[in-house]
């Protein structure tokens, strides 16, 4: 049966490592980034450390998230490389890797598929005039740049996540044309196994000043994901975003069937802790839903990849 099948909800237990929170971009909703330069890239014997005291935590999935270093910046080989050699110091002890940092060359692409099972890029809008208003300051956003990212993660044949990001100044109907996009590249390319519904969550970080999506709207917006969508696209929701329970449930009801990775923290939402599997459980068994552990890649994805990531992920699949 597939992982989205009634009465299940599923999560992956994670831990998010940052190489970088340097970025080019200044997205005004941001609550991640530093200044280029101001943040110590991740060493590989830092990572080493912090993977030995995950081990015989359950978690499974390391989801590299980064802030950006210029295509055309001189330092952007050191950057791609260390990012590499993360994914394979990762691999190499023993977990899943699951890479989101933000556009890539088909080249940069091609490489980290060897070393992702999964690898994700929020299209978050497509509409064109966020680009006057919350993304005026970041090259990264163009809406062409991320569908070409989408396109070459299918022509790769990448397992893939994607989103929207809900109330940045956008309209009802530009949730529907990006869904719709979103759509129309899984019936090319049958690579999308998520669909991010992010609510906008003001941080202290942030220099845009909007109030917070409204959750009492989200689950109008999950069922008409729901209905936009393939059926064998997962609706992922970040439960540390929807504090009020019965909403969550009410997500639930309306199609989300995901949770995404729990980290002990959320790096791009620093502000809204995590719950933890077992108090998420609790939330969801009064609406009668089963919380179950998810590996970063969905088994319908096995076939896409290479033996030796598809020998560690057989492994994993036998105990979860
Ligand atoms: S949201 Fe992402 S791309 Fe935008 S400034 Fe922050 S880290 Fe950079």
């Amino acid at each position: 049966m597939p992982l989205s099948s009634r009465n299940i909800v599923t999560y992956s237990p994670a831990y998010t490592i940052v190489p970088t929170y340097e970025c080019f971009n200044r997205c005004s909703y941001c609550n991640f980034c530093t200044e280029p330069g101001k943040s110590p890239w991740l060493t590989l014997g830092k990572a080493q450390e912090i993977f030995l005291q995950l081990k015989n935590q359950n978690i499974c999935e390391i989801l590299i998230l980064s802030g950006e270093v210029h295509p055309y910046s001189s330092r952007r080989e050191a950057w791609f490389g260390r990012i590499y050699d993360l994914c394979v110091l990762a691999l190499e002890m023993g977990f899943l890797t699951h890479t989101n940092v933000g556009p890539l060359s088909w080249s940069e692409m091609q490489k980290l598929k060897t070393v992702n099972v999964s690898m994700g890029l929020m299209l978050e809008q497509l509409t064109p005039k966020l680009l006057n208003t919350v993304h005026r300051h970041a090259p990264s956003k163009l809406p062409e740049v991320r569908s070409q990212q989408l396109q070459w993660a299918g022509e790769l044949k990448i397992p893939f996540t994607t989103g929207l990001l809900l109330g940045i100044g956008e309209t009802e109907e530009d949730w529907w044309e990006t869904l719709t996009a979103i759509s129309e590249s899984h019936s090319n390319y049958h690579h999308i196994q998520e669909v991010i519904l992010q609510p906008h969550s003001p941080g202290t970080m942030q220099t845009f000043n909007a109030p917070p999506f409204n959750p009492y709207q989200l689950p109008e917006v999950i069922a008409k994901a729901r209905e936009i969508l393939p059926i064998d696209i997962a609706i992922q929701i970040p439960p540390n975003l929807i504090k009020d329970k019965s909403w969550l449930l009410a997500c639930i009801a309306a199609g989300a069937r995901d949770l995404g990775g729990i980290s002990p923290k959320d790096e791009v939402n620093p502000d809204y802790p995590h719950l933890q599997d077992q108090e998420l459980s609790s939330i969801l068994e009064p609406g009668n839903w089963k919380l179950i552990p998810r590996l970063p890649v969905y088994p319908q994805f096995d076939h896409w990849l290479s033996a030796s990531l598809l020998q560690q992920v057989q492994k994993w699949r036998a105990r979860f």
